[in-house]
């Protein structure tokens, strides 16, 4: 048997990226995987600018200026955003400017509108022409300066990334309207099981509700590719073989239930038939531990455990990052991040243990806390977890209390 860290080494060495791509407006590239690295021809913001509604000035002119001792400006012009200063701004004077407006020529700093007062209110029909600045601007201040963002040149996406909304308005900021992207993985998912009905099927004695497929298919959706359904394979060599080689067209292949050491657990053998070439067959975790993994030439295959927890934890812990390297992704595990644990539990040592459980942040602490029984048929156990904690192998015992490793679950 072989560690958690182990197999996903191996699993990880044997699958290659899928590399092609397809051009994708950027609107449809959420949670897409970007193809090239994106590098800009320009510099954002493109002009030097200002940060605040207010008055650009000379910032030397604002010397020791404070609220009892005012600079007084002549105003010369108003600038908004999206239009240019006509005239030079010399010294002593100011030009009214807002947020975003490009920065007047002559003029080398800001004076947000708080700190000054405009002077001759008198007449609403004269143009207001002086203002008295209360404070003291660095130049540079209140400015943007082009380029502070992103310079010409600069590579700001690189290949690999997952784009979220940054990345879709960063590129939308930067001119593209498309994207490159890698194409989504076909990933197949096949139950296997005598026992196993379709959920509108009614329930005989002996029988139960396919609910691997589903739980599987949303897991394949929820880390970007493409879930093929195809049905249910009953426990003997000729279906299995049918509905296997079906899903050996695609990127990927899950298969679930039926790599145990049962009487009926042929779909190991029927992969080895196939061509699979097998790389393991069992994993020290709980759940999970019968679990197989092996590559029909190009293409991976699991053979995941048909328990409902034990076929979401090892999709997790094996199948997620497996989709991720496939579809091209740089970044494939999730974040870890310590939390204080709120029960006692045993365990087996030897085994790692995936535990599910509620995180919760009180006053800045985050608590992981059992969802409650943890066997893996306990289905609701996924339902109201929030989050996965890991006990490392060594461990025997751990007490309330105490520290634990655990990965949110978004
Ligand atoms: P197996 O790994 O095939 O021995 O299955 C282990 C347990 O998981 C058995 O109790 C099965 O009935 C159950 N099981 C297997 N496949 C599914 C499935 N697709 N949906 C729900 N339960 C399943
Ligand atoms: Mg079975």
């Amino acid at each position: 048997m072989i560690s958690v860290h182990q197999a996903r080494e191996i699993i990880l060495k044997n699958i290659l990226p899928l590399k092609k791509s397809e051009l994708i407006k950027i609107e449809s590239a959420l949670g897409r995987v970007c193809a090239l690295e994106v590098r800009s021809k320009e510099n954002i913001p493109p002009f030097d600018n200002s940060a605040m509604d207010g008055f650009a000035i000379k910032a030397r002119d604002s010397h020791k200026a404070l609220r009892s001792n005012p600079k007084i400006f002549k105003v010369i012009e108003d600038v908004a955003a999206g239009y240019t200063a006509k005239k030079e701004l010399k010294s002593g004077e100011a030009i009214r400017i807002m947020t975003g407006a490009p920065l007047p020529k002559g003029a080398d700093s800001v004076v947000m509108v708080e700190n000054t007062e405009l002077r001759a209110k008198s007449s609403e029909l004269r143009r207001i022409e002086l203002v008295k600045i209360f404070e003291e601007v660095r130049k540079g201040e209140n400015v943007r300066y082009a380029g502070e963002d992103v310079k010409k040149g600069e590579t700001v996406i690189s290949k690999g990334s997952i784009l979220k909304s940054g990345h879709i308005g960063m590129l939308a900021s930067l001119g593209f309207s498309q994207v490159k992207v890698f194409r989504k993985p076909q990933v197949a998912i096949l139950a296997t099981g005598d026992e196993l009905v379709q959920i509108k099927e009614g329930l005989k004695p002996g029988k139960i509700r396919n609910s691997n497929s589903y739980s599987l298919y949303s897991q394949v959706l929820k880390v970007g590719a493409l879930p093929i359904l195809l049905g249910i394979a009953r426990d003997n060599r000729k279906d299995l073989e049918a509905k296997i080689t079906q899903g050996l067209s695609a990127d990927m292949l899950i298969v679930s239930g039926g790599v145990s050491v049962g009487d009926y657990d042929f779909v190991k053998d029927v992969l080895k038939d196939l061509g699979t070439d097998m790389k393991f067959w069992r994993v020290a975790m709980k759940p999970g531990k019968p679990l197989a993994f092996g590559m029909m030439r190009r293409t991976p295959v699991f053979g995941l455990p048909g328990n409902p927890v034990s076929s979401m934890v090892a999709f997790e812990q094996f199948a997620r990052p497996a989709v991720l390297k496939l579809s091209g992704a740089r970044d494939l595990f999730r974040f870890r991040l310590p939390a204080i644990f709120t029960d006692d539990f045993e365990k087996k040592k030897g085994l790692r243990y995936f535990l599910r459980v509620i995180l919760a942040n009180k006053g800045g602490q985050l608590y992981a806390s059992l969802t409650g029984p943890q066997g893996s048929g306990i289905l609701k156990s996924m339902v109201l977890a929030n989050g996965i904690a890991e006990l490392p192998e060594d461990m025997e015992v751990i007490r309330r209390g105490e520290t634990v490793e655990v990965t949110y679950l978004e």
